[in-house]
């Protein structure tokens, strides 16, 4: 399998929402039922919830924005936007998850998610140039937190079907395929929409500089579609890609060492006590001397202790 993508085409999207819709069932997430999600700071959006969370992987974003000329008449136009994991290409949160929760796979460059393996430590957040891995508490503080994101529906995606999201949407606005050709057609209608005076139509994710498998042909630019347009990633990363293969390579002569020790140690062989409970002395059997003098005084040599008590309940 060649490396593959989704593309989001902003022109096609009529905010429907039927692809947040595909992913809560898919995925079996929970929706609650409120207004905006946020009923304390209703702002009056249509975007629902406002922001991906712990239980939300896609939203379709509400952005406001000029009319078109040929919509003159209207009162605001909208550049619908797609926010979600954008399934980067060598992914800066899977570079610094110390724990292997996150993997990229090398079929489709999808970045998966392992909840199980997660320890909830947050790295890939502050790694993540786009915002993206959210935490699910759960109830009660004492509660597994657990990783929410877009997995690009590898577990359909291998059994040969598109992502729920794709496999819904009404105007063709999703489509999954081989990531070069959906490049060229994302490209091209860019050059499309330009022709029909959308000077500033662009493609995401497409850049040599930062390739992603999520791919956008967004009709008003980037900015107006609530799009990051230059990914930054912190410089921390870079070091961790560097510093990891080291950290492997000393974790593992560490573990060759624990083995080393542990080898060395079976050589060990703790002495025979025995214990003579009249005098409280405790004598090295192996040696033939008092290791521990009791409180008790008696005539007895180091050698009687040990005839009289070898067997007896204290020795060991
Ligand atoms: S299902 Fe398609 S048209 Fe509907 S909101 Fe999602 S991307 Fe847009
Ligand atoms: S968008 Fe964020 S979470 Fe998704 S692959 Fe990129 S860095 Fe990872
Ligand atoms: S690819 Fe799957 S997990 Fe990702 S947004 Fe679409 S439905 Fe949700």
């Amino acid at each position: 399998m060649s490396e593959k993508a989704i593309l989001f085409d902003s022109s096609k999207c009529t905010a429907c929402k039927g692809c947040q819709v595909a992913c809560k069932c898919w995925n079996e997430l929970p929706s609650p039922t409120e207004l905006n999600a946020c009923a304390a700071n209703f702002t009056g959006t249509y975007q629902n919830p406002p922001d991906i969370n712990g239980i939300t992987r896609l939203i379709i974003s509400f952005n406001e924005t000029e009319p078109a000329a040929a919509l003159a008449t209207k009162p605001i136009g909208w550049a619908f936007g797609r926010r979600s994991c954008q399934h980067c290409d060598n992914a800066p949160c899977v570079a610094v998850c110390p724990h292997g929760a996150l993997t990229q796979d090398p079929d489709t460059g999808f970045v998966n998610v392992d909840q199980a393996q997660c320890v909830g430590c947050g790295y890939c957040s502050s790694a993540c140039p786009f915002d993206v891995p959210r935490y699910d508490g759960g109830d009660g503080p004492l509660a597994q937190l657990h990783l929410e994101k877009c997995t690009g529906c590898l577990d359909r995606v291998r059994h040969g079907m598109e992502p729920a999201c794709v496999a819904t949407c009404q105007p063709d606005a999703l489509t999954f395929g081989d990531r070069d050709e959906l490049v060229a057609t994302a490209r091209e209608k860019v050059a499309w929409l330009r022709e029909r005076g959308y000077e500033n139509a662009c493609v995401a994710g497409d850049s040599e500089d930062y390739p992603t498998h999520v791919l956008h042909v967004l009709k008003y630019g980037c900015e107006a579609h609530g799009m990051v347009e230059h990914p930054q990633v912190p410089a921390t990363v870079e070091m961790t890609r560097v510093m990891k293969p080291i950290t492997g390579a000393l974790s593992g002569l560490t573990v060759v060492g624990l083995a080393a020790m542990f080898g060395l140690a079976a050589g060990y062989k703790r002495s025979k006590l025995a214990y003579n409970p009249e005098t409280g002395d405790t004598i090295d059997v192996d040696k033939g001397v008092v290791v521990k003098q009791g409180d008790g005084q008696d005539e007895m040599s180091v050698m009687e202790h040990i005839t009289e008590n070898i067997g007896r309940k204290g020795g060991r």
